[in-house]
């Protein structure tokens, strides 16, 4: 492969999920705006045009932020690409860091992580700020905001620097097959992540209080037994300190398997309808849903690492990609960069599984729980969290995790 072909493919790729990520986000606006003067005939009697409006007025908002994020994304690309700007970081820390040690690499990721963050600042700080606020859900002040970021670059530093340098490490010293170390690393890297997160890491962000509500505890627990799941406990998250929309999780396995409400998920549902929430959660774990993606994750990123490894030694790998500079670091950050316009076909698939596994965890949930408590749960659910309940069919089908809500629902009742 020469360099000119990788720019051509690379160019080729990042336009083409561009467009279509473009064209569908259009196609989701017209959609949206099309129906947002009637509330769909199935839901007219629990949810208000008010709110419908709401859902579209937001959807639109967020479609429009996500057109600016798309063009800002593609301009950083290439602007660290073909633009230069990672061979002018490179040649700039080489005036402090000798460009063949493994601290230069480590400094590289340093000043790249910086000027990202500076990059996509305003947007975030729109998007928390502006368009959160404007709908009313946010709740994030920026003393929180703060916190929020010196904790996260502190974590990055203290965990992400040691786990960088270990993969620099054994990319310079362990010979051709390094990728297939650098991906043992990365697994038991992330399969230790999954133990400490909830125990270590996420307290340091929000405050975790075992359930207190005796009445809805002794109802969970009977579903937990009925369904022979064992946990570490039930507990409370202050989701309320960042945000209004509410949620409910599993983290963690084994000994560290816990159940997590969102405060605002329990102040919104009754006692039933949190029950069928969970039932729908239990569902996920039955059906191994977690294994399977871990297990995913594992065997595709077992093929990536096999590609770098082939692609880390062609030339054309960095001239193509607008690098004159070889080093383990560059190898890392350019594959990061033109990963995800190669991999977007995988986008509908990935999509598709996620939903097939929703109707599974909602049957489970069905067979567990009341199937009316499920429903009238996801219709204050998909109100409260302005989601849209008319979307466009190719951009749910293109990126929807969960079925559209009218479908979901349609087969909720139909097995109540
Ligand atoms: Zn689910």
């Amino acid at each position: 492969m020469t360099a000119s072909t990788l720019t051509a493919l690379f160019l080729l790729a990042l336009f083409l999920s561009g467009g279509i990520r473009l064209w569908l986000s259009l196609r989701q606006a017209r959609h949206v705006a099309a129906h947002r003067s009637t509330v769909p005939a199935e839901f007219a009697a629990s949810i208000e045009l008010t709110a419908h409006q709401k859902a579209a007025d937001y959807t639109l908002a967020k479609g429009r932020f996500g057109r600016i994020e798309l063009a800002l994304g593609l301009i950083w690309v290439l602007a660290l690409t073909l633009g230069g700007g990672l061979q002018l970081m490179h040649d700039l820390l080489a005036q402090w860091f000798e460009p063949s040690k493994l601290w230069h690499g480590l400094a590289l990721f340093g000043l790249l992580s910086v000027a990202g963050f500076v990059w996509e600042l305003p947007g975030s700080l729109y998007y928390t700020f502006v368009l959160e606020a404007r709908f009313g859900f946010n709740k994030t002040t920026a003393k929180t905001l703060i916190l929020d970021t010196l904790k996260s670059s502190l974590l990055t530093v203290l965990i992400g620097g040691p786990l960088l340098w270990c993969v620099l490490w054994l990319m310079r010293s362990m010979g051709a097959n390094w990728w297939l170390w650098t991906w043992g690393v990365l697994i038991a890297f992330n399969l230790a992540a999954m133990v400490i997160y909830p125990l270590f890491i996420a307290p340091l962000f929000n405050k975790f209080e075992p359930l207190k509500d005796e009445a809805l505890a002794a109802r969970i627990n009977l579903l937990l037994a009925r369904c022979g799941f064992q946990s570490k406990g039930l507990f409370v998250m202050d989701g309320s300190k960042r945000s209004a929309h509410g949620n409910a999780y599993f983290t963690g396995f084994g000994a560290a398997k816990r159940i997590v409400f969102f405060d605002t998920l329990l102040a919104t549902l009754t006692p039933e309808e949190v029950e069928a929430v969970l039932a729908h959660e239990l569902g996920h774990f039955k059906h191994r849903h977690i294994a399977q993606r871990v297990a995913l994750f594992a065997v595709l990123s077992l093929a990536f690492f096999a590609l770098l490894g082939w692609l880390a030694q062609q030339p054309a790998f960095f001239a193509g990609l607008g690098v004159e500079a070889h080093s383990e670091a560059l190898t890392l950050i350019l594959f990061s960069l033109i990963l995800g316009p190669f991999t977007f076909p995988l986008t509908p698939m990935m999509s598709f599984w996620s939903r097939k596994h929703e109707f599974e965890a909602d049957a489970y949930a069905v067979a567990n729980a009341q199937a009316g408590d499920l429903v009238s749960a996801l219709v204050k659910l998909y109100r409260d969290n302005a989601a849209t309940l008319t979307p466009d069919p190719l951009h749910s089908l293109f990126y929807d995790s969960h079925p559209p809500a009218a479908i979901r629902i349609g087969r909720l009742k139909a097995a109540a």
